[in-house]
């Protein structure tokens, strides 16, 4: 019988930003779990899509991120989510600006899978999930308390957030970071065939204007699966979209850059030319992960290791 060629690989994030220290805890249990419900299914011989998807369904799951149940809130209040897959033969799909589809990275993979498209949104998107016999529910039932009091906090405020870069530490919300704030949540994925997937979801960025796509969504901006490796981003979506975060990644790893080098250049390159505060985790064809950040921390999952939010870059 034909042994596996290749070791699988995962890794996942939860986000990046300040992460309050208080959550250090949930946001290292959440990322090491679905890395390790990801690896389960790489081990099973499953595709490196069904695990990045596994994964990114239970970080979708749990309050603690940003993505479908525990979505930042538009101005409205209401949870708007945008999620994305892709393979490296290049097959993409992704949905934007869409309300009560519980697990959108779902939707995205039915995208790729069964219609002739790469992006659909908002109502088309959630027609479709209902043709497809995905589940759906209640925005409200997405909304989890602690990003509901913040986003009661900044209407109070007056404040516009919307993922200004300078907004690191937004005056007037002290005792709350600014995971609480944005956030995505991402897998990379490597099975035994040698195959490579992303999966990414997010409920965007606190107080967006109801219809803003951030670069989730967006094959290039958000995430990238190729010929050179697979890459998935985090932070400011309109500075990674403008430097198309992703694809600028992951063309290093093609042009052959050690995958931490090529995860530093790129985030250092978007800090450059946007000022945005973004971060990434990216693999290579070998499985080799790392990650890159400019925010404070970023949430960082492997499995069987309970990784508290990381600071700067790093390679596993
Ligand atoms: N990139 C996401 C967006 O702009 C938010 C985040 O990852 O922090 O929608």
């Amino acid at each position: 019988m034909e042994g596996p060629l290749v070791e699988p690989s995962i890794i996942v994030h939860g986000g990046a930003g300040t992460i309050p220290l208080s959550q250090n805890a949930e946001y290292a249990r959440g990322t090491a779990l679905a890395a390790a419900r990801g690896l389960e299914v790489l081990r099973q011989g499953g595709s490196a899509l069904l695990a990045a998807v596994t994964a990114v369904v239970c970080l979708e799951d749990d309050p603690t991120f940003n993505a479908a149940t525990g979505s930042a809130l538009t101005s409205d209040g209401l949870p708007q989510c945008d999620a994305f897959v892709m393979l490296d033969d290049l097959n993409a799909g992704g949905v934007a600006g869409v309300y009560g589809v519980k697990n959108p990275v779902l939707l995205a993979r039915a995208v790729l899978e069964r219609s002739p498209h790469v992006l659909l949104c908002g109502p088309g998107a959630e027609l479709f999930a209902d043709e497809q016999g995905l589940e759906r529910c209640a925005p409200a039932a997405q909304v989890v308390p602690r990003r509901l009091e913040v986003w009661q906090r900044l209407r109070q405020l007056d404040q516009q957030f919307q993922g200004d870069p300078e907004m690191e530490d937004p005056e007037g919300l002290e005792g709350y970071e600014l995971e609480e704030l944005r956030g995505t949540v991402g897998a990379l994925t490597l099975d035994q065939r040698g195959n490579m997937a992303v999966a990414s979801s997010t409920g965007g960025i606190m107080l967006k204007l109801p219809g803003r796509v951030g670069d989730t969504p967006l094959p290039g901006a958000g995430s990238y699966c190729g010929p050179g490796g697979a890459v998935t981003c985090t932070g400011h979506g309109e500075a990674a979209m403008r430097v198309c975060l992703a694809k600028y990644c992951h063309d290093l790893l093609e042009a052959g850059r050690p995958v931490l080098e090529a995860a530093q250049q790129a985030v250092a390159y978007c800090e450059r030319r946007t000022f945005g505060r973004v971060g990434l985790i990216a693999m290579d064809r070998d499985g080799r992960r790392a990650y890159a950040t400019c925010t404070k921390a970023i949430a960082v999952g492997l499995p069987g290791q309970t990784l508290e939010p990381l600071r700067g870059s790093g390679l596993f």
